[in-house]
């Protein structure tokens, strides 16, 4: 097979694993920058160019793409589904996760363990916002983070509300979230491909720190999940129409609860922890599913 991966940098693990593993099993791998993908989308035959060639007979195409370029990144992923080539995980798709507040809203729609969670817009109604979701302590984000980025911890309610009024101020969107003490700074992270948690791991935050983020000096280990959380993570995939996606849970004292859903999982962490290889199992994926055409909504939508 003809296997493009949209990615910024052939150098970063994820991505030198998923080429390794292609190659291994005899597929033909481009690596292309999606900052360096131009359209026709005026011709009937849509078509994706890249420094002055045009890029055909792809059969799959793997986005990884970072959430500065979700924009220009979608719109090249949308490009390839409506010349046919199937997405490892589709440009709605990834859209939808990289919203927190609509994946949140997604997952509650459907049943799933979610934090308590508030959002609001006018200074006004911050009272009550705080009210609704049980008062101090509480974790305050800001919608478009990353990486740990913007989620602080208010112990108390003054703080909360001085923080979520300074935002408002900036005209910064920010979430209110129940904060699950009793996860003791740890995550799991799930990582779940065509419909099947294939590896886990726990992260637990450094002293001092409630943020887990293997990028903020957590650390990882292997976890067993429960049958619960198991179920959780592959439900939460399947409502964000995500093939292959790591989904973020929080042990709480009203059982497994959804922080969040990853579109594109960076490999590092997990294969090293669990000694799986995921980018094989990403490539299998492709080989089992892939056919011309099968991109679920075509880049509609
Ligand atoms: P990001 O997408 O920026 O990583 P997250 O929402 O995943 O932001 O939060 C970062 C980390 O903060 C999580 O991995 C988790 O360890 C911790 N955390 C986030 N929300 C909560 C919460 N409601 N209760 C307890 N810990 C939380």
């Amino acid at each position: 097979m003809k296997i493009v991966i949209l990615s910024r940098n052939r150098r970063l693990y994820s991505t030198s694993r998923l080429i390794s593993a292609a190659q291994a099993r005899g597929h033909e791998v481009l690596v292309l920058d999606p900052l360096r993908c131009y359209m026709n989308i005026t011709s009937l035959k849509p078509s994706v160019h890249y420094k002055g060639e045009a890029i055909e007979n792809v059969d799959a195409v793997i986005p990884r793409i970072g959430a500065s370029i979700t924009f220009y990144g979608t719109a090249v992923l949308r490009q390839f589904e409506m010349m046919g080539v199937f997405p490892v995980n589709e440009s709605v798709a990834i859209t939808r996760a990289r919203d927190k507040l609509r994946s949140l809203q997604l997952l509650s729609r459907k049943g799933i363990g979610l934090p308590v969670t508030g959002f609001a817009h006018s200074p006004d109604d911050i009272d009550d916002l705080l009210d609704q979701v049980g008062g101090a302590p509480l974790v305050l984000k800001l919608i478009e983070g990353t990486q740990g980025m913007g989620v602080v911890l208010a112990e108390t309610r003054q703080a909360a509300a001085s923080v979520v009024q300074a935002f408002m101020e900036l005209k910064a969107n920010i979430l209110v979230q129940e904060f699950i003490k009793e996860a003791g700074g740890s995550d799991i992270r799930c990582l779940v491909i065509g419909g099947k948690v294939v590896a886990s791991m726990k992260r637990q935050a450094k002293d001092g720190e409630f943020r887990s983020n293997l990028h903020r000096g957590g650390q990882a280990s292997a976890v067993r999940l429960t049958p619960q959380e198991r179920a959780t993570a592959v439900s939460a995939a399947k409502i964000m129409g995500l093939n292959v996606c790591g989904v973020d849970i929080l042990r709480s004292n009203h059982g497994p609860v959804v922080m969040e859903v990853n579109s594109s999982p960076g490999l590092e962490g997990i294969e090293s922890t669990t000694g799986k290889d995921i980018a094989g199992e990403i490539i299998h994926f492709i080989e089992t599913n892939a056919r011309p055409h099968r991109t679920r909504t075509r880049g509609q939508g």
